[in-house]
């Protein structure tokens, strides 16, 4: 990793966590949320499969229905019996209604079949071998495994949604057509790992409020001045 890009790094860091510190909500961010009240691997990464390419509240909101059907308990055994048609209904808040609720039957299955060597990682707490293990499953990514190992166990990873790879392709500290290993790997040269879901949520907050997709607010930014991004506003 370039020296100098981590120094300019460690000061977007500290603009932004000045900026953002006290704006960062909880409820904004399902997988924080949730890992409030439940502290169990499975009900986390329902959750986070929910958020997968929708809004956290829309994903919010298939949550709540799942927690209301269950009882608020969603556990494997309640997942799988239910009608696939039923499971579809519950999440169609969140969209792709259809895939998410076969991810979901993915999961629970896994879960079941595996419950005790998952239950070892945990308990020894082998975040690697968790990791891997957790890709397995069908229609579950990096980025989602990523999100709730922090969440739940504080593993030393540093998950890319497509707001934080947005923002670090501009700001030009890494190649533009970077993928998401290099940009967790920048981000986590940069801060220590007691800080990584807060810099996480502070930059999804900033791509979701200035630095947009379409027509980043630039003349709002606080990094603007360290940006290299070509098509900025000011
Ligand atoms: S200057 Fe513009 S493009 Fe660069 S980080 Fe700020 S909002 Fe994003």
């Amino acid at each position: 990793m370039r020296e100098d890009y981590v120094k300019i790094g460690r000061e977007i860091v500290l603009r932004l966590l000045e900026r953002y510190s006290d704006k960062i909500r909880e409820e904004d961010f399902l997988a924080v949320y949730v890992s409030k009240d439940h502290k169990d691997l499975f009900t986390i990464l329902i959750a986070t499969i929910l958020t997968q390419n929708t809004s956290d509240k829309n994903a919010l909101k298939a949550f709540h229905n799942l927690m209301k059907k269950t009882n608020g308990r969603i556990d494997p055994e309640n997942i799988l019996n239910m009608d696939i048609s039923e499971l579809e209904m519950l999440v169609k808040p969140a969209g792709m209604y259809r895939r998410r609720a076969k991810t979901l039957i993915n999961v629970a299955r896994f879960f079941i079949n595996e419950k005790k060597s998952i239950e070892k990682m945990i308990l020894s707490r082998e975040c690697e071998k968790l990791k891997e293990k957790l890709l397995e499953i069908e229609g579950v990514g990096e980025k989602t495994v990523d999100v709730v190992l922090l969440n739940i166990m504080s593993c030393p990873y540093f998950p890319v949604d497509t707001h934080i790879m947005r923002i670090t392709r501009r700001l030009g500290l890494v190649d533009e057509r970077a993928g998401y290993k290099e940009i967790s790997s920048f981000w986590r040269s940069v801060v220590d790992e007691v800080y990584y879901l807060k810099l996480h949520l502070i930059l999804i907050h900033h791509g979701r409020t200035i630095c947009r997709a379409i027509k980043p607010l630039c003349e709002k930014c606080v990094i603007k001045d360290l940006c290299r991004y070509r098509e900025k506003t000011s």
